[in-house]
Formats: structure tokens, C-alpha cells, sequence
């Protein structure tokens, strides 16, 4: 009876569309549009805008295995992970969803018949809890499905009530467990359900999902209660294989025969060494599929979720003994054991696994040093005799060697030490902060509520893939974000119409701008948006009469802006293949914007794309746009699309039926957006600029078709005004440059030998005139236009025409005054330049310093020059 975890995923899911439910691609780990959640944390979270009526689908009934990460927000399991037999931060929940179709009694059942007659469970193994007051769910179990009453809990609202965060869908619920048995170990008064003894495997949660819950917690019946399942696939093929735990399973295999090959450690010998196989193993899923799904190690929010996971697994590879990088290794494993599943991973294994290597040697150069430090503060905790690290030496670990707080606690567990938590956290506040604003999300709840209501009862049509205008019927509009029945000149509204041609900002492609007519009114439109996947909004000013719901209303596309935006759009898939042929695979997309006059790329790459890569990169796609190659686009599955080798974009969400743009055998893409009809529509493509605008993430800047050209005859233009300022052909223009450069440099040298010459024959008609002052021959003079360096070069060779004797030569340059003061080697024993030039330098109000050989000085006071020079003598003649 034991079923793979493939059979069993596949099982699933045709269980349930065998019951008319659509199988629906697993969406990102990154969940779309949700600022308030860090990772996709069940399977219901793609569907929520589904559940809270702001979308419709194509179809009522779903099931999924969907990604899930539970390592942040209300739903942590971090701390477990590895100590018990059954969490994951990674994992992959299977689960049944009906939109307002089914409810209790057809949940109940259909899991009943999947468990025990499709997946062969025995039914006395079998318990149920329920929510304390849902007696319609009792009864359901007891009566229909008729499981004996010891065999039902009902339990309280912290176990059976089931809420995705803070706020949004919930309802009570009802959870299906194994009961392995009366445990020995167990010393609890009462041995339900919720008992950790681990007599008890909660396998499958159904809940019954009624309410959605705001930011006081207020409960708002949904328009239709729902259905949502959850069944992880670990838990399901752990029960179904008949092994101890989630890592026992086929899904962990693979990975653990590679962890003990390198650690050269047999499970099972070692309790701790299990932990930390158990972590390794388990955080590397979590860090491929990550990655996988773009996100990169960082310092907050999602970046800093996959670095912890990171740490925390090299930490355990070096309890294991094995001290270098080896967990891009291990997740080679991973992606062997999850790639026939995910296929997508295959083609990104190199740049998963690379990132994994880069940031995990980043890591261990640190982690030794950081070790010696926290021993270092264990020593003294040690002599203080407290158990507590204080916060300030746990945030001194993670800012100075990267250890984040969970690394520390888990690395002081081991020796019944603890963090100080509070003393942590308030010496991250700082940073916390930052992080929290930029999650906050952007405070559209009440537009969304609004554009919620519309979306329920209006879907826009689109039909701007072969027409630029069609006429509609206005169905509602928005001023100031409230619904009005009339808009009148001059305000800015927002149009909801039932089909239009405009496009809706997505995929990177801008929205649509135009106008829309009706009978008495115009309204210009300057952006189209998508506020829910079936509903557009034309947002514009009302610049001439009214309009009015219910109004038939003309809608034009401004063709220009679109054509140009189509040529940006084609002209990006062309760059994106070209750059996938010219730099290898890995260069995949990030990021684009496509606007009417200009493209932006952005995508991933470890280094800067050289000149001669531009180059051919450029040479390609203009070859692609010469040969005319005519865009074919068809829709079909998600997964028929990955499988014809359509390149998906990280972080994008696709529907299930999803469009594929292909040019010729070079460029297939999903993508939703408007192309050329063939490639030569795009007349040329000039690239711009190419920076790195993250780690391992460079943008190119593009332009096409007339933009294009535009931008080179502004070279041109400027190349040609230089031709004619140096009267040379254009091709001539930078020889001729770099000779006027030479002759430049030559002029230069000539000044500066010239001055040096002067400077020879002044010095020598000063020595000439050098006084006798106390037996020592003393020059002191005033010298035109010279800087503090030529003052320094006179007073050198002064120094030697005189052979022994003292100079001190002044200038004046911007009203400031220069010194500089030389002694000859045999006088300074009774003349010490640096204390000459203290006394001198006050006269002229400045300050100064030196050798015993040779002192400067600047002063402020020009007109005191000549009392300054005369200061010298004094100074000589008085000593
Ligand atoms: P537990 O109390 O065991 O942590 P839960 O109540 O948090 O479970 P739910 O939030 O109801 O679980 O999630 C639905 C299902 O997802 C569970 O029945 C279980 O099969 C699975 N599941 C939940 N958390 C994990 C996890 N960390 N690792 C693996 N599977 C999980
Ligand atoms: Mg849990």
C-alpha cells in the first residue's frame, strides 16, 4: 500500500477533479499583491480575493498543491522544525477549495472517501476534532460519516478556528488526525487532540470558512461561505509510507542520502545529529524553492527570511563536522527529487544552486569568527552566573558576523542558555521599523472593499488584442473613490464599461491611454488598471460635458501610444531571448517595464554585460526584427505551456488557462500583454545603458522603431556640431581630438619649463643680492605669481647657490600670503626654519610649520608682507 509522494499528489488531485474541481497550478511562494504576508502560507492564499468575492473564476470548485512557507507571521513553525516529526518550513499542502459552491457536507465526505477508500486508511485510526459550538459539524461526523463519539473532540477556538492572518477569510474548523495509540509518555490529565505527547498526527484541516475579519477583529459574514482544505503532502506520504516522521519519507530520500554522504553520519545513531540532518535538510528545500522563486538573500523582509534559513542550516552542516560550503550539494539533491514535480527548477538549478554556494562561503568566512566571540561572552555569562545573553551582545553577533537572534538562541539551546529576547528587539528596533513600513502595505483597503463591490457584480471584457476602439455600455463610475451615477466636466473619475479595448497595466506593460465618448461628453483617459483580475478601471478627466452610468460609450485607444508601447513590448522579448542566447540561461527576468517611449529590463546576472556582449546582443534581436518572424499567440494550461518550454517570470501570477507568445524558434513566453503581429514591426532596438541595480541584478535600458531612431540622431547631431568646431570629417572627429589633447599637454610642458627657466634666473639675481646679517648670508624677498609649490622649488635652489646661508621668499596669490623658509644644512643647529617661520608667519596673521631645514607657512594679511621679510632679519640679527 505504500504510494510514493508523486502517486500521492497525483491521487489527490484526481480525486478531486474527478468531482468536478479544476486543478489549478501552484502559485508563487511570493505572495502577489499581498503586502501584508511574507510567504504563500497555505493553499488558500491565492484564492483570497476569490474567497472575499473580489474576484471571480472561471469555475467554483479547486484543488491545488500548493508551496507553502511557514517560518514568519502568525504561522512560524521555525522553531519546531527538525525537533519534531512533523514540520517543515517548506512544505507542500494539498487541499480542496469551493467558492460559495459546497459546504460542511460534502467537505466532510469527500475526505472521508479519499482517506479511507482511496488512500486505504483504516478507520479506527481515525479522529476528528471540531469547533466547540459547531454542532452541525459534530453531528456530520457522528451521523452521517458515523465515527464513534470517543473518537470526536471539540475543541476550543485556539485549535478549531482557523484564520489565514490578522485579518481576512476565517470560520471554524475541523481537523482530521491519526491516533497512533496510548502513549506511555504522555502525563496529561486529558489526552486529546491537542496533546503534544505525539500520540496524535493532525493530517488534514477542513475549514469552514464564513467570516472575514478586519483590523479590529470585527467578523463579517462572506457573501457565500466556502470551503478550504489543507493536507500536507509530508504529513499524508509520512502516514501513507508508514514512517516515523515527515524526513522519513521518499520526499526526503534523496536529500538525506547526501547529507550523510558528505557528513559521513548514519541517521539514527545520534539524536541531535538527526536534528540537525532534519534542518539541513528541510531548510535547503526551503532555500531552492526561494530562490526558485526569486527571492534573494537580503537584509529584510523575505531577503532576511531566506539568509536565517541559510545560516541556520550551515550552522547545523558544521555541528555535523562539515565545515565548507555544502549546501548548494545538498540542493542539487532537492532539485533532483522535486524537478519531475516542479519542472522549472531544473532550468534554474545552476543559478539556485550558485546563489546557495555564494552566500553560504559569505557566511562561513564570518562564522567561525562570530563563534569565538559568542564564546567569549558565554565565558563571562559564565562568570556572572546568569543563563540570560543580554540583547545588546545577541545584536553586537548579528550586526558584526551576521548571526540572526534565532542562530544564537538555537546554538545556546543546546547548552540550556537563553537570549534576552525583549534586550534584543529593542536594540533592533531601528531596523525593525524599516522593515515593518515597507510591509505596511499602501492603505487601499477602503478601494479595495470599493472595487470589490463593483467586481462582484461587473467583469470587463477585453478586446484590445485586435481592436483599438469599440463602443460599450458605462456600468459604473468613481469619483474620489465613491460610486457616482454622473461625472461632470472636470473631474477625475473612473470608468468601469463591459468590454473594453483599453489594456489594464500588467506584466510590466503600462495602461492603455485614450478617450471615451458619449452622447454630450468626453472623458480623457490617461491610465487603465486592473484592480481585480476581471475588472478594468479607465482613469481620466472628464474635459468636456457629463457622463453617466448606463451611457453607450465610444472608447478609443490612442493608437500611437499603444504601437509604440506594442514595439517596446515585442521588442522586450526579443532582448530577453537574446540575452538568455548571449549570456547562458541564468539571465532570466526580474523585472521589465514597457512604456510607450522606452523599455526597461531588468534581470538576473552576476556581472556586467561587456561592450561586445551588447553588442552581439543587440546584433541578434535587430537580426530577429530584419527576418519579419511572425508572432503566433495561443492559450492553453500552465502546465502544457512549461512543458512546450514557455519561460515563466518569477513572481508573476498565471491563471490556469494562460496566453503563450511565441516569435519563430527563439523567443516563447508567457505573457498577457499586446505584441507586434510579426518582428519587423519593431524596426530596430538600441540599447541604451546596462547597470547593476542589486546584487546578481542588472538593467538594460532600451529603445525601438522611431524612439530608436530619434535617440541616434541626437548623436548624430551632436557628433556633426563637433565635426564642424574642428573642421574635420565626422570619422576624423576623435583622432583629431586626442591630437589637440597632445598638443595640449605639449603646450603645457613648454609653460612649465618656461617658468622654471624664470624662476632659474630670478633665484640666481636674488642670491646675487643676498645680505650679510650676523655673518650669515640672509635672502628675504617678495615673489610675483608663484604658488606655494614654485615658492618651495625657488627656495631649494636658492639653498644651494648660497651654499650656506637663509631664504625667505613670500607671494601673494587671492589675497592670501605664502611663505617658505630654508636654512642650509650647517646652520640649523642655530637656525631651525620651523621656529623662524612661527614668529614670521604671526606678522602676516597666519600660522605655520616645518623641518629644521625647511618650513611654510599662509597668512591672511598681505600688506604685511614686506614687515614679515624684515621680521627675518630682526630675527637673525637678534639671536
Ligand atoms: P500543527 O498544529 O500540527 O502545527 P496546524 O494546525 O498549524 O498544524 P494548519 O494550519 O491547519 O496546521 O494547516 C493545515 C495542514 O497543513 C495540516 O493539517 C498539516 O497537514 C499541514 N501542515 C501545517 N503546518 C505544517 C508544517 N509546518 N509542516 C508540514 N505540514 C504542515
Ligand atoms: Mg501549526
Amino acid at each position: 500500500m505504500a504510494r510514493s509522494s508523486g502517486e500521492i499528489r497525483e491521487a489527490f488531485l484526481r480525486f478531486f477533479e474527478a468531482k468536478g474541481h479544476r486543478i489549478v497550478a501552484s502559485a508563487s511562494l511570493v505572495p502577489e499583491g499581498d503586502p501584508t504576508l511574507l510567504f504563500t502560507n497555505a493553499g488558500m492564499v491565492p484564492f483570497k480575493n476569490t474567497f472575499l468575492g473580489v474576484e471571480t473564476r472561471g469555475y467554483v470548485r479547486a484543488v491545488t498543491s500548493q508551496k507553502c512557507m511557514r517560518v514568519s507571521g502568525k504561522h512560524n513553525d521555525l522553531e519546531n522544525v527538525g525537533r519534531t516529526p512533523r514540520h517543515n518550513t517548506f512544505f507542500e499542502m494539498l487541499g480542496n477549495f469551493s467558492f460559495g459552491d459546497y459546504f460542511k457536507v460534502e467537505a466532510i465526505e469527500h475526505s472521508w472517501e479519499l482517506l479511507t477508500e482511496c488512500f486505504g486508511i483504516d478507520p479506527s485510526r481515525i479522529a476528528v476534532t471540531v469547533f466547540r459550538e459547531d454542532d452541525e459539524a459534530y453531528d456530520l461526523w457522528r451521523k452521517k460519516i458515523g465515527i464513534p463519539k470517543k473518537k470526536i473532540f471539540r475543541l476550543d477556538e485556539a485549535e478549531n478556528f482557523w484564520s489565514m492572518g490578522d485579518t481576512g477569510p476565517c470560520g471554524p474548523c475541523s481537523e482530521i488526525h491519526i491516533d497512533f495509540g496510548a502513549n506511555s509518555a504522555c502525563n496529561s490529565a486529558v489526552c486529546d487532540p491537542a496533546c503534544d505527547c505525539g500520540r496524535w498526527l493532525e493530517i488534514w484541516n477542513l475549514v469552514f470558512m464564513q467570516f472575514d475579519r478586519d483590523a479590529e477583529g470585527k467578523l463579517t459574514p462572506l457573501p457565500k461561505p466556502s470551503i478550504d482544505t489543507g493536507a500536507s503532502l509530508e504529513r499524508l506520504a509520512s502516514v501513507l509510507q508508514g514512517v516515523p516522521s515527515n524526513f522519513d519519507t521518499d520526499l526526503f530520500r534523496g536529500i538525506m542520502d547526501r547529507i550523510q554522504e558528505i557528513s559521513k553520519i548514519k541517521r539514527g545513531a545520534n539524536v541531535e545529529h538527526d536534528v540537525s540532518m532534519n534542518i539541513v535538510a528541510d531548510h535547503t528545500r526551503a532555500l531552492v524553492f526561494l530562490i526558485g522563486d526569486g527571492v534573494l538573500p537580503g537584509n529584510e523582509g523575505r531577503g532576511y527570511v531566506l539568509r536565517r534559513l541559510l545560516r541556520r542550516a550551515a550552522r547545523h552542516g558544521v555541528l555535523l563536522g562539515i565545515e565548507r560550503p555544502f549546501l548548494f550539494d545538498i540542493g542539487d539533491a532537492v532539485i533532483d527529487e522535486m524537478a519531475s514535480a516542479y519542472p522549472e527548477l531544473r532550468d534554474r538549478r545552476a543559478y539556485i544552486t550558485s546563489r546557495i554556494q555564494r552566500e553560504e562561503e559569505r557566511f562561513l568566512e564570518t562564522l567561525s569568527k562570530g563563534l569565538v566571540r559568542l564564546e567569549e561572552d558565554l565565558a563571562q555569562l559564565e562568570k556572572s552566573g546568569s543563563k540570560v545573553l543580554s540583547g545588546e551582545a545577541v545584536f553586537k553577533l548579528y550586526d558584526t558576523y551576521g548571526f540572526p537572534a534565532d542562530l544564537t538562541a538555537d546554538i545556546l539551546a543546546g547548552r540550556n542558555l537563553k537570549i534576552d529576547e525583549v534586550g534584543f528587539n529593542t536594540a533592533m528596533t531601528a531596523q525593525r521599523e524599516r522593515a515593518r513600513a515597507a510591509w505596511k502595505g499602501s492603505g487601499d483597503k477602503r478601494a479595495a472593499e470599493i472595487y470589490g463591490r463593483i467586481a462582484s457584480d461587473i467583469s470587463t471584457q477585453f478586446s484590445g488584442y485586435s481592436a483599438l476602439a469599440g463602443a460599450s455600455t458605462i456600468r459604473a463610475l468613481l469619483v474620489n473613490g465613491e460610486s457616482r451615477d454622473v461625472a461632470s466636466c472636470g473631474d477625475t473619475v473612473e470608468v468601469v464599461v463591459a468590454e473594453t479595448p483599453f489594456y489594464a497595466e500588467s506584466g510590466g506593460q503600462v495602461g492603455d491611454r485614450g478617450t471615451l465618448r458619449v452622447s454630450g461628453g468626453e472623458v480623457k483617459i490617461a491610465d487603465t488598471q486592473r484592480p481585480a483580475l476581471e475588472l478594468v478601471i479607465h482613469r481620466g478627466v472628464v474635459t468636456e460635458g457629463e457622463v453617466r452610468v448606463d451611457a453607450e460609450a465610444e472608447l478609443a485607444v490612442d493608437a500611437d501610444a499603444r504601437a509604440a508601447t506594442v514595439r517596446n513590448h515585442s521588442g522586450t522579448h526579443l532582448l530577453h531571448a537574446a540575452l538568455r542566447s548571449v549570456l547562458g540561461s541564468q539571465a532570466m527576468q526580474k523585472g521589465s517595464l514597457v512604456a510607450p517611449d522606452r523599455l526597461r529590463f531588468d534581470f538576473t546576472h552576476d556581472a556586467p554585460v561587456d561592450d561586445g556582449q551588447i553588442e552581439a546582443i543587440e546584433d541578434l534581436v535587430n537580426r530577429w526584427i530584419e527576418q519579419n518572424v511572425p508572432a503566433t499567440v495561443r492559450e492553453m494550461s500552465y502546465p502544457e505551456a512549461i512543458e512546450s518550454g514557455a519561460v515563466a517570470i518569477f513572481n508573476e501570477k498565471y491563471g490556469d488557462v494562460v496566453r503563450v507568445v511565441q516569435f519563430g524558434d527563439f523567443s516563447t513566453e508567457l505573457c498577457g500583454g499586446t505584441h507586434a503581429v510579426a518582428t519587423g514591426e519593431i524596426g530596430l532596438l538600441k540599447i541604451l545603458s546596462e547597470s547593476g541595480i542589486a546584487s546578481g541584478v542588472r538593467r538594460i535600458e532600451a529603445l525601438t522603431g522611431l524612439g530608436a531612431l530619434n535617440h541616434l540622431r541626437e548623436q548624430e547631431n551632436a557628433l556633426k556640431a563637433a565635426s564642424e568646431l574642428l573642421r574635420v570629417p565626422v570619422a576624423d572627429v576623435p583622432a583629431r581630438i586626442e591630437k589637440l589633447l597632445e598638443d595640449r599637454r605639449a603646450a603645457e610642458r613648454e609653460i612649465e619649463r618656461l617658468q622654471s627657466a624664470e624662476r632659474g634666473e630670478a633665484s640666481k639675481d636674488l642670491s646675487r643680492d643676498a645680505k650679510q646679517i650676523s655673518g650669515v648670508r640672509v635672502v628675504a624677498a617678495r615673489v610675483a605669481g608663484a604658488g606655494a609649490k614654485e615658492l618651495r622649488g625657488m627656495v631649494d635652489d636658492l639653498r644651494s647657490q648660497l651654499t650656506s646661508g637663509i631664504v625667505l621668499l613670500a607671494a601673494e596669490t587671492n589675497g592670501q600670503v605664502s611663505l617658505a623658509l630654508g636654512v642650509t644644512k650647517d646652520l640649523t643647529d642655530r637656525y631651525r626654519a620651523s621656529d623662524l617661520i612661527r614668529e614670521i608667519a604671526m606678522v602676516v596673521g597666519g600660522k605655520g610649520g616645518g623641518r629644521p631645514d625647511f618650513a611654510q607657512a599662509g597668512g591672511s594679511d598681505p600688506s604685511k608682507i614686506d614687515d614679515a621679510l624684515e621680521r627675518l632679519e630682526e630675527l637673525i640679527a637678534g639671536s
